[in-house]
């Protein structure tokens, strides 16, 4: 039995074409943990594979909380990559306009490794998309174990972390018995659960705190509770000492509230407003939502940056987007 009879080929034909290649692995703006976790672990199977040169590289840099995963692996700033005579491989992405670093967007591009439902084409040489897979270290530890490539300790721990963030610890609608399996594959390989935990749940930073509180002060309930906003102002990561990779999360516990079946976060950002939201109920589409203002995402997980707005503008557009959905989704209750 395959994990991913699809991409198992395909990712063999990346490793038999980087022998002898400098491959660049980019990962998308304010990486998250399953990012993280993807470029590092494909970094470390492009050098077994014989590429010449492998580096990762990031608009933003690795996040505090993800450091005691690097094992040595570094994320080179793309503002200081020149990226000559380099090839390059997308993960947990599938376009440079999400890598934020879009002047590389013209070098030969080998690959991408993604599961966005909202992705298309890449324009790629090999274009592994797979939108089931509950994260991209999902799909990455999936076709490893299908072609027989194997997993290090310490890729086994990174690929477990990346799919506890991108599932909340196996729990989200996209966690399947295949992500259960193979996250059960990567702990008889070495990852330990405890120790993940520990890492990602109890060493949280003083100001992250901070931030959630000033996120949490700002929570406003709309449609009969069944919608909950929140702010991250301007200035606040200034007043926290929070770093931009603390607001990921935050949105959860919107959407941990009883009743509420849509939840958002709309941070102040230089040149907009960027965008989080999260459904219970796949059924609503916030892909969909997100892709009205030029995002996307996941079916109950997406975000977007809407240039030029301001939280005060965007906010009632925002809110007419989601009632008009919800209609439509009481609508067809109905039916
Ligand atoms: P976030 O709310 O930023 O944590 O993003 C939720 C999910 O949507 C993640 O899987 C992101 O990779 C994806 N996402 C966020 N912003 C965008 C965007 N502008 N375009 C496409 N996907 C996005
Ligand atoms: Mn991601
Ligand atoms: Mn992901």
């Amino acid at each position: 039995m395959m994990y991913f009879p699809n991409s198992a080929e395909k990712f063999r034909r990346l490793l038999e074409s980087v022998r002898g290649l400098n491959v660049a692995v980019f990962g998308h703006v304010r990486p998250d943990g399953d990012c993280v976790s993807s470029m590092f672990a494909t970094a470390d199977t492009l050098r077994e594979a014989g590429a010449k040169k492998v580096v990762c590289v990031d608009a933003h840099p690795l996040p505090r909380l993800y450091k005691n995963f690097a094992f040595g692996e570094e994320i080179v700033p793309a503002k200081n990559f020149d990226g000559k005579n380099f090839h390059t491989v997308c993960v947990d992405c599938s376009s440079f306009s999400r890598t934020g670093a879009e002047n590389f967007s013209n070098l030969p591009f080998l690959a991408t490794i993604d599961h966005h439902v909202s992705s298309g084409p890449s324009g790629a040489l090999i274009d592994i998309l797979e939108p089931d897979a509950a994260a991209a270290a999902e799909l990455i530890a999936g076709m490893h174990l299908d072609s027989g490539i194997s997993i290090s300790q310490k890729n086994a721990e990174r690929l477990f972390m990346g799919i506890m963030m991108d599932t909340r610890q196996l729990t989200t609608p996209s966690a399947k018995y295949r992500t259960w399996e193979i996250a059960s594959e990567l702990v008889k390989l070495g990852a330990d659960p405890a120790k993940v935990a520990r890492e990602l749940y109890q060493r949280e930073s003083f100001a992250k705190i901070k931030l959630l509180a000033s996120y949490l002060k700002t929570l406003t309930m709309h449609f009969d509770n069944r919608v909950c906003i929140g702010l991250l102002e301007s200035g606040v990561y200034e007043r926290t000492g929070a770093e931009k990779a603390d607001s990921d999360g935050l949105v959860d516990y919107a959407r941990s509230i009883d009743g509420v079946e849509v939840a958002a976060l709309l941070e102040h950002i230089p040149d907009g407003v960027k965008g989080s939201l999260r459904a219970k109920d796949p059924k609503f589409r916030v892909d969909e939502i997100a892709a009205k203002f030029g995002g996307g995402g996941h079916m109950a997980a997406a975000g977007f940056t809407a240039k030029g707005m301001d939280i005060n503008t965007f906010y009632p557009q925002l809110l007419s987007a989601i009632e008009e959905h919800l209609r439509e989704i009481d609508s067809a209750k109905k039916k």
